[in-house]
């Protein structure tokens, strides 16, 4: 359940960022399910469907050319190729979301979030998802089984080179287990929404608090 907090609260961006395999899925879902104050950004991308996955919930699955009319029309607040795909996210919803009080998550890889953290620091907040072993990384991307072979060693390789990026993040999580996991990101979320500076409308409430 979310907490209640004083009216006018800014939303915060809370991006959530991992190698392929590392669980930051599974602790993304389980934190939408948990908390009615957070949204998913749903990102673009020109990558083709797994067969779990739902076109509009997991992605919006488009073409290159529409990837990159969006891109110079201004539609993506950021985007990136990921594994010879290309990524990015749409401006719209998180504009409306934040506009409206809302927080967002992302789950997006660190060139996203360094362009999301330059052109919104104040709302930026960082989170990396480590696996605890590659051993355990290696047996995910297998069990998932959803991708043919040459494209997990691919993501094997890249998993190395986006592991480097973890001093770029606010807040390392090694997710050994997927509910402490969550319950830690719950917590980041708990501690930076009872920010000073994200909850305006205290200066209100304590005038109140002290004429009383
Ligand atoms: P996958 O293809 O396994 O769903 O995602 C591959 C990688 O792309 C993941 O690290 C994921 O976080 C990242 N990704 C997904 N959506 C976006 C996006 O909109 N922008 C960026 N920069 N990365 C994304």
């Amino acid at each position: 359940m979310a907490d209640r907090f004083p009216a006018g609260r800014r939303g915060l961006m809370l991006v959530l960022s991992s190698p392929s395999g590392a669980g930051k899925s599974t602790i993304a879902r389980r934190l939408l399910d948990t908390d009615d104050a957070i949204e998913l950004s749903v990102s673009v991308t020109t990558r083709a469907r797994r067969g779990s996955e739902v076109d509009g919930v997991d992605y919006h699955f488009i073409t290159e050319d529409d990837f990159a009319r969006m891109r110079e029309q201004g539609d993506l607040l950021e985007s990136a190729a990921v594994h010879g795909n290309y990524y990015g996210t749409p401006r719209k919803p998180v504009e409306a979301h934040l506009a409206s009080g809302r927080d967002v998550l992302f789950d997006i890889d660190w060139q996203g979030t360094e362009q999301l953290a330059a052109a919104m620091p104040e709302e930026v907040v960082r989170v990396f998802v480590l696996p605890p072993s590659m051993a355990e990384l290696e047996e995910r991307l297998r069990r998932r089984a959803e991708d043919a072979d040459e494209v997990i060693a691919r993501r094997l390789t890249n998993a190395r080179e986006e592991m480097t990026r973890w001093r770029d993040y606010d807040y390392v999580i090694v997710n050994d287990d997927v509910q402490r996991s969550l319950k830690r990101v719950q917590s980041i979320l708990t501690a930076e929404r009872l920010k000073r500076v994200r909850n305006p409308a205290l200066g209100d409430f304590v005038e109140a608090l002290l004429a009383g």
